[in-house]
C-alpha cells in the first residue's frame, strides 16, 4: 500500500478543497465522487438552453479561498474572476416596501432611514459593529479551528471582556437579539432571515449568527461564469498537481484494517487502498451505515429533530415583469413566526413561504430593456422530510402556487413554462445527498450549543477526517472550505508526527 495515499469522499466544495491541500502536498489523492461531475450542492443544471446554478448562489468570505489557492502554492486571483458586488440584495414586502443593502454599509444605513427612520439606521450601524464583533471573536478561536472547543471559546470571550460581550447577549436567541437592536418588524425580519443561511429558524439560533450578517456586509462577489465554475476549477486544479477525480462511482465501505483505515470499497467492489480517508459527504451517512459497520460510530447518529432545513427549488427559463430585480432578492412572507413553526414544529412547506430569487443574468443593476427570458432561481425553505415520503405531491404544488402569487402581490410576474423548468424537492436532495432527509446544512443551529456539537475534523478511528458543510465549523460555501483545509492540515500534521514517532522510536530502538 501506498502509506501516502489519500481518498476523498465527495466532491463538494469541502472536498475539493482537501484534495487539492493534499495534492499540492505531493500525496497521492483520489477524489470518488457518485455524481458526474465536482460541486456536490454547487451543482450546474441545463434548463432550457441555459445553465443554472442549482445551489450556492452568494459568494463571501473571499480570504478562505485566498488562504485555500495559497496554501497550494497558487493564487487564487489568477484561476477565478471574483467581481464584488455593490448591491447585497433587494428586499421586498406585499405591502409594496422595497429594501437594497449596498456593500457600503453607510449607504445602506442611508436607505434603511430612508425605510424605516433615522433611529433604525442608527441601530443598524450598531448592528454592523455588534456583528462585526461576533465575527472578530470568533474567527480564530472557533470557526479556524480543527474542532469546536468551549474552553476556548470562553477564553477568547474572557479575553474581549465579559461586560462588552454579555451587551451582545450570544447566548440568547437572534430573533430576541434583533428584537432589542430594531423596532421596525420587517428589519427583524430581514436580518433574522441570516439564521436560515445554517438551515435554522431565527427563533431558535443563537444570536452568534448575527455574524452572518458581517460576512455579507464584508464583501460578497459574482463568480464570473457562476459558482459552479469554481468547483470545475478547482477539480482541474487538483489533476494538475497530481490527483485524480473519480465521477460516478459511489463509495460503500471504508475499510478498516487493525482498527485503522486501510482504504474504501466501491460500489462495484473495487478496492483503493489509501492509509487515510476524508469524508465529505453528509457525516449522517457515516452514523447510518452506509460506509459500512466499522466507522459507523465515527460520529454520533443525527436525531430527525436536529436537521436543518431542506428546501424546494425552481429553475426557470423564463420572463420576468413588474419589478425590478436585481441578481439577489427575497420576498417575505407576512407571518415569519408562524412559517419556522410550519417548518420546524410541524415539518410541512408553509403556506406562504419567504421566497429567494436569484436572477442569474443581472448583477447591481434592473435589466432595462423588454423581458426576453432569462435564468430565475427561485428557492423556499423546506423541512428535511425526504426519506419519509414528504412533502407529497400535492403539498409541492400548492406551494408553488403560494410561492408564485406572494411574487405576484409583491409586483413580479413570471411567465413559466413548464417545459423549461425544473423542480428539486427534499425527496430529491434526499436522494442526492444520502442520510440526510434533504437536509442541505447538517445538523441545525438551534441553541447556543449546537455549534458545539458538530464534529471536528479529527475521528476516533485513525486515518478517518470529515470534512464540509455537515461538520464543524459550519454550513456554506466558505466555511465547508475551511473544513476541508482543516481536515487536510490535520492530516498532513497527523502523518509528521507518526513519521516523527517511528524515527524516534527506530533511533531509540538502535
Ligand atoms: C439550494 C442551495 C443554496 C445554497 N446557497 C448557498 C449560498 O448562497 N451561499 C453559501 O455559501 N452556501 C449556500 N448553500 C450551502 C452550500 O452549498 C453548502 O454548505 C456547501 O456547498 C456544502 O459543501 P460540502 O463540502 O459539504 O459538500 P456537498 O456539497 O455536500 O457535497 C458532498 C458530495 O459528496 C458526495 N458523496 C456523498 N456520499 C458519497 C459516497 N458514498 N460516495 C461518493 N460520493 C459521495 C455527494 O454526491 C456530493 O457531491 C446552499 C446550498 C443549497 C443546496
Amino acid at each position: 500500500m501506498d502509506a501516502r495515499r489519500a481518498v476523498v469522499i465527495g466532491a463538494g466544495i469541502g472536498g475539493l478543497a482537501a484534495a487539492l491541500r493534499l495534492a499540492a502536498d505531493g500525496r497521492a489523492v483520489t477524489v470518488v465522487e457518485r455524481a458526474a461531475g465536482p460541486g456536490g450542492k454547487m451543482r450546474a443544471v441545463s434548463v432550457g438552453d441555459s445553465r443554472f446554478d442549482a445551489g450556492p448562489t452568494v459568494f463571501t468570505m473571499r480570504w478562505v479561498f485566498e488562504r485555500l489557492f495559497e496554501a497550494a502554492g497558487l493564487a487564487l486571483d489568477d484561476h477565478v474572476r471574483l467581481r464584488p458586488a455593490t448591491t447585497l440584495a433587494r428586499h421586498a414586502w406585499q405591502d409594496g416596501a422595497t429594501l437594497d443593502l449596498f456593500a457600503d454599509r453607510q449607504r445602506s444605513a442611508e436607505a434603511i432611514g430612508a425605510f424605516a427612520g433615522a433611529r433604525e439606521a442608527r441601530n443598524y450601524l450598531r448592528f454592523c459593529d455588534d456583528s462585526a464583533a461576533v465575527f472578530r471573536l470568533l474567527k480564530d478561536s472557533f470557526l479556524c479551528q480543527p474542532r469546536p472547543n468551549l474552553g476556548r471559546l470562553v477564553r477568547a470571550f474572557g479575553r474581549a471582556g465579559f461586560a462588552s460581550v454579555g451587551r451582545l447577549q450570544p447566548f440568547g436567541t437572534l430573533w430576541r437579539a434583533l428584537s432589542r437592536q430594531f423596532d421596525d418588524p420587517r428589519l427583524q425580519q430581514l436580518f433574522g432571515r441570516y439564521a436560515t443561511y445554517c438551515g435554522s429558524s431565527p427563533f431558535e439560533a443563537p444570536a452568534t449568527l448575527m455574524l452572518v450578517a458581517h460576512v455579507e456586509q464584508d464583501g460578497v462577489w459574482y463568480v464570473e461564469g457562476g459558482m459552479h465554475v469554481l468547483a470545475g476549477g478547482l477539480a482541474a486544479l487538483i489533476e494538475q498537481q497530481g490527483g485524480t477525480l473519480r465521477y460516478q462511482s459511489q463509495v460503500d465501505e471504508i475499510v478498516i484494517e487493525r482498527g485503522r483505515v486501510a482504504g474504501v470499497r466501491l460500489q462495484d467492489g473495487e478496492h483503493l487502498p489509501a492509509d487515510a480517508v476524508i469524508m465529505n459527504g453528509d457525516c449522517a451517512a457515516l452514523a447510518a451505515g452506509l460506509l459500512g459497520q466499522a466507522v459507523r460510530s465515527a460520529v454520533a447518529p443525527r436525531p430527525r429533530t436536529t436537521r436543518s432545513l431542506s428546501a424546494v427549488t425552481w429553475l426557470l427559463e423564463a420572463r420576468a415583469s413588474g419589478f425590478p430585480l436585481l441578481r439577489h432578492n427575497v420576498f417575505f412572507s407576512s407571518d415569519y413566526a408562524r412559517e419556522f413553526r410550519e417548518l420546524f414544529r410541524q415539518h410541512r412547506l408553509p403556506g406562504e413561504p419567504t421566497v429567494y430569487v436569484c436572477a442569474q443574468d443581472r448583477g447591481d443593476e434592473p435589466k432595462t430593456g423588454a423581458g426576453d427570458a432569462e435564468r430565475l432561481f427561485c428557492l423556499v425553505n423546506a423541512p428535511a422530510v425526504g426519506d419519509r415520503g414528504g412533502p407529497e405531491k400535492a403539498e409541492i404544488e400548492a406551494c408553488e402556487n403560494q410561492t408564485f402569487s406572494l411574487l405576484r402581490r409583491c409586483g413580479l410576474a413570471i411567465e413559466r413554462d413548464p417545459d423549461r423548468s425544473v423542480v428539486t424537492t427534499p425527496q430529491d436532495f434526499h436522494r442526492l445527498f444520502p442520510a440526510t432527509g434533504g437536509a442541505l446544512y447538517g445538523r441545525v443551529s438551534h441553541g447556543w450549543k449546537a455549534s458545539l456539537q458538530r464534529p471536528g475534523c479529527r475521528t476516533a478511528i485513525p486515518g478517518l477526517y470529515l470534512a464540509g458543510g455537515s461538520v464543524h465549523p459550519a454550513p456554506g460555501v466558505p466555511m465547508a472550505t475551511l473544513s476541508g483545509l482543516m481536515a487536510a492540515e490535520s492530516l498532513v500534521a497527523d502523518r509528521a508526527s507518526i513519521r516523527r514517532f517511528r524515527r524516534a522510536a527506530t533511533s531509540g530502538g538502535t
